[in-house]
């Protein structure tokens, strides 16, 4: 199946690698951002310029009004939404639980579990043969943190991951025989701006000799799992996860 996919938090890293292979496989996207409006409009220009199909459209998708504006201009400017990569998320600085503070775990949480689940639940009042739709396919996207835990860096963030896992696979059997199709994949580390965002720029450099594969993760090696699990290829799965983590 190819269509209309939104992917949300696709104005840089993973989210942008994958709407760029998306639409390189045949995918209308909907590269959505919630501040770099830029960073967004340079995905759609490229994806453009390589002759694919996209739009960028700014949304919060932590709040109800910010999903449901964003579901709305995809169905205005793109049409039938057939497939929902959740993507967005963020991560803060290094912390222990004891240091943690209930705002924190209220914007971690926010982005990461909440605006997957708004968003989850707008796909499938679209894509849902229960609600008239033609079926679709989710995939949200998780980290190792979720089995790792992240001690002394973010349990907060593993465990709004750890969420994203129990949706998948509870979404996943809820759905089923309403032709959609929930998988996940489990990112561990990979080259992009979120380490900086959580004010470790150097995280991967310095970890990543740990690692059995002796390096971190390039976008582009996550995107290839993610548009699999999107497309027909993998219409036998779901309620599963792709860990794409260098054997971490
Ligand atoms: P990134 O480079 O920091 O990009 C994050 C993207 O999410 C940006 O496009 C950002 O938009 C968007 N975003 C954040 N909160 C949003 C919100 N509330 N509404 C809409 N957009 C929002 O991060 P990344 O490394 O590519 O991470 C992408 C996903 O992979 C995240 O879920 C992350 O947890 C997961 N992951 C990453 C790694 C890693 O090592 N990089 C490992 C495991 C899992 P703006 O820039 O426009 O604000």
């Amino acid at each position: 199946m190819s269509g209309v996919v939104l992917v949300t938090g696709s104005s840089r890293g993973i989210g942008a690698a994958t709407a760029r292979l998306a639409a390189q496989r045949g995918w209308r996207v909907c590269v959505n951002y919630r501040q770099d409006r830029a960073g967004a409009l340079a995905v759609v220009d490229g994806i453009a310029a390589a002759g694919g199909e996209a739009v960028a459209i700014q949304a919060d998708v932590s709040t109800t009004a910010g999903v449901q504006a964003l579901f709305r201009a995809v169905d205005r400017d793109l049409g039938r939404l057939a497939g929902l990569v959740n993507n967005a998320g963020v991560l803060e600085g290094r912390a222990r639980v004891d240091e943690i503070e209930e705002g924190r775990l209220r914007r971690v949480f926010l982005s990461n579990v909440i605006g997957s689940f708004l968003c989850a639940k707008e796909a499938v009042l679209r894509m849902s043969t229960a609600h008239g739709g033609l079926g679709g396919s989710i995939v949200n996207v998780s980290s190792v943190a979720a089995r790792l835990g992240s001690p002394g860096e973010y349990v907060d963030y593993a465990a709004s991951k750890g969420a994203i896992d129990t949706l998948t696979t509870g979404l996943a059997r809820e759905v089923a025989a309403e032709g959609i199709r929930v998988n996940a994949v489990r990112p561990g580390l990979i080259k992009t701006s979120i380490h900086a965002s959580g004010g470790d720029p150097g995280r991967v450099q310095r970890l990543q000799d740990g690692l059995p594969m002796r390096r971190g993760g390039h976008p582009e090696e996550v995107a290839e799992a993610i548009v699999w699990l999107l497309s027909e290829a993998a219409s036998y799965m779901t309620g599963s996860f792709l860990d794409v983590a260098g054997g971490r």
